[in-house]
Formats: structure tokens, sequence, C-alpha cells
């Protein structure tokens, strides 16, 4: 038989965030420093997460940079951007889903405009859970740091985030090995680990996986892969086939990642599915396999859309209402038609509430994340805010 999955620890999905300079590349870097001393992780040096790759996330192009790392509970997979564009961008498409973040502030500058607009964007993009690293604190003055605390505690607290830990640190000395820093982002670490819970939806929602690849494997039947967005699946459940045509349910017979057999999927998990009964045309890229009755495609939906600016590779000419660009939709794409209600036009750089009819029906939910493209051009990124039809 073939071999089974063995799953060590929970995962979690964080990064930093915090004004441009305040440190946050210098701490990822010092995270993966310190863990690697104890086996929890492999030493990124600054150099190679400052350059990170551009990556293509729903169409968008994003610097991005993944580390990953373990600490005695659990397995991390971190991200760190450079630009605010970046941010931005990441966190409306949900390029990098955060299940909490740690935002970087350095200690001797205190609050800046880029940390007010990530802590308005993180509670935007619901992200519950945030642990606060004082960066730059080896040379901070230390009652100007307390009310540096003060002040975020207030900005924090204007935004939902209550009791928030705080930790001060230095990423730059921690990197050189000192030990009352290293001793810092220990204590960090220890924050991260106490005050970002691993998020319910990961285990207890109800199952959901985009597909994305159908395959006929002989003498086996049909197979649906893709990365499980929520829920867990077992041999024996029954999935919901939604999008594209009529929905209809298949049980599912055998549930593996990688090739190996595992007892049940997990949110998080690439899997492939194995589903009794089902013909190959039946499933298609763009449909989603949801637990029954839980998922629901729609033609009508109502959005908040960011348009990318020129720079940031989207258009340079304003939309109006009438406007159908292709909407990037988890696995699949669609056109759409755009309407802008009272608003007449809406110029790149700008954040829109728009209505948005689909060319045909999708499973979509609130708070669903997309892309918005047009002629090669990502020109959009977008957030459900309500299912309309
Ligand atoms: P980012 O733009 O937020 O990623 O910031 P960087 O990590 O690139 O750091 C910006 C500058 O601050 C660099 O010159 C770092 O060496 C410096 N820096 C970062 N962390 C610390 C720190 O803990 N203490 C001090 N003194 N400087 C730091
Ligand atoms: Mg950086």
């Amino acid at each position: 038989g073939k071999q089974a999955y063995v799953r060590s620890k929970p995962h979690l999905n964080i990064g930093t965030m915090g004004h441009v300079d305040h440190g946050k590349t210098t701490l990822t870097a010092a995270i993966t420093k310190v863990l690697s001393e104890r086996g929890g992780a492999k030493y990124v040096p600054f150099a190679r997460i400052d350059r990170a790759p551009e990556e293509a996330a729903r169409g968008i192009t994003i610097n991005i940079a993944h580390v990953e790392y373990e600490t005695a509970g659990r397995h991390y997979a971190h991200v760190d951007m450079p630009g605010h564009a970046d941010y931005v961008k990441n966190m409306i498409t949900g390029a990098a889903q955060l299940d909490g973040a740690i935002l970087v502030v350095s200690a001797q500058d205190g609050i800046m405009p880029q940390t007010r607009e990530h802590v308005l964007l993180a509670r935007r993009v619901g992200v519950e859970h945030v642990v606060v690293a004082l960066n730059k604190a080896d040379g901070a003055d230390p009652e100007l740091t307390d009310l540096v605390e003060l002040e975020l505690r207030e900005l924090l607290a204007e935004h939902g985030y209550q009791d928030v830990a705080m930790v001060r640190v230095s990423g730059l000395r921690a990197l050189e090995g000192d030990p009352e820093w290293v001793a810092s982002i220990e204590a960090l670490l220890q924050a991260v680990d106490d005050n970002i819970p691993v998020p319910e939806r990961y285990l207890d929602a109800p199952f959901l996986m985009p597909v994305e690849n159908v395959l006929t494997v002989t003498g086996r039947g049909t197979v649906v892969t893709g990365a499980i967005e929520r829920g867990t699946i077992r041999v024996g459940e029954t999935v919901e086939v939604v999008g594209h045509g009529e929905g209809f349910t298949a049980v599912v017979t055998g549930v593996e990642t990688f090739g190996k057999t595992m007892e049940r999927g997990e949110a998080g998990d690439n899997a492939a599915l194995l589903l009794r009964g089902v013909r190959r045309e039946q499933v298609r890229r763009g449909q989603v396999l949801a637990a029954p009755g839980t998922a629901s495609a729609h033609r009508r939906i109502a959005a908040r859309i960011y348009l990318l600016t020129a720079a940031e590779g989207g258009r340079s000419t304003a939309v109006t209402t009438g406007y159908r660009p292709q909407f990037y939709l988890r696995t699949t794409d669609v056109p759409g038609r755009v309407d802008l209600g009272d608003a007449a036009l809406a110029l790149p750089g700008e954040t829109v509430e728009a209505t948005v009819e689909l060319g045909r029906p999708v499973a979509v939910e609130t708070g669903l994340t997309f892309a918005v493209r047009e002629g090669g051009l990502t020109v959009g990124a977008g957030t459900v805010t309500a299912v309309l039809e």
C-alpha cells in the first residue's frame, strides 16, 4: 500500500507589516537566525529576503518573500514584502491569507503613516491577531518607548485590537548575536505562539476546496486536486460540486497528498480526492468541492475594488459603469460588468464600491478576494462585500 502522511505540528501563516525602514526584513532574518541555532529554521540572510522574487499571485505581481520556521509547538510560513504597494495588493487579494501579523514599529521613530495604513488594512481584510515588535529598542530611550507603546495601544484599540502583546526587540543586534537581543527575539516568538491562535476556520469550518485539476486514474476513477481552503475531509464523506452548471454530490473514496494516503485532509493541504461514480467531464477547474449545502454559485456581487495605478502595472485611465474586465476568483476566471452606482468614474489608485454582474454563476461568498484583469494587465484587486443574487 501507499505510505501514510504524518502531520506533526499545527501550521500558521503570518507576516511582518509596518512602515518602511522600521526593520521588517532585518527582523525576519533575525527570527530565522535565532531559530536556526535551535534547529527550527534554515537561516535566511537579509539580502535573500530583500531580493525576493516577484510572484504572480492571483494574477497580480507582488514582491514577496516566504520563509518558514518552527517553534516548539508550531510550524510557521512567514511573508515579508519590500514596498507599501506590495502590502496593499497582497492584503487585498489575500495572496497570503494571514492568520496573524507581526506589526513592526521602530521604537525610535514611533507610529508613521504606513503603520496606520497597515493596521487599517489588516482590520479590513480580517486579520484577527496582531503582535507588536517594538524594534530598534537597542538605540531607543525606554521612556520614549513607553510613549510609543501608549500611542500604539490607542491606534490598535481604534481598530478593535485589544490587549495586544508588545515586545521590545532589536532585529539588528540579534542578527549580530548579542545574547540580550537574541533573547528578545525568543520573547517575541513566544508572544506570537501565545497570542496568535490556530485559526478555527482551518479545521472547524465546513469543507471547501477549489478545483485546480481533474484527472482520470485508470482503474480507480476521477481524481480532483486542489489546496483545501478550509475544513477537513475523510474517506466516506460526501462533497457537493458547485459552480458552472447544476450542483451535484459525490462520495469521497480516497484522500491523498503528494502520493501518500491521508486519514484526513485538512485546510492548507494540497489534496487529491478520489470521487466515486463521477466522470471526468462532470468536474471542471474553477468549481469548488464543498460540504453539501455550504457553498452556492452566484452571478451578482457587491465588491470593494482597488484600482492599481499605472506604476503598479494597472490602467492609466479611469473606468466607468459598463466596464467589462475579467474577474479571477479562486481557480476560475470569468468576464463581468462593473456598475459604479452614483460614482461617475473611478481613477487608478482609488478604492471603489461596485456591483459586478458575472458572466456565469461562480461559488462566491462575502470576504472572498479576487483580481481584475484586462488585456493581460492586472488592473484591480477586490473583495466581495455582499452576495446579491
Ligand atoms: P524594512 O524596510 O522595514 O524591511 O526595514 P529593514 O529591515 O530594511 O531595516 C531598515 C534599516 O533599519 C536598516 O538600515 C537596518 O539595518 C536598520 N535596522 C533594522 N533593525 C534594526 C534594529 O533593531 N536596530 C537598529 N539600530 N537598526 C535596525
Ligand atoms: Mg524590507
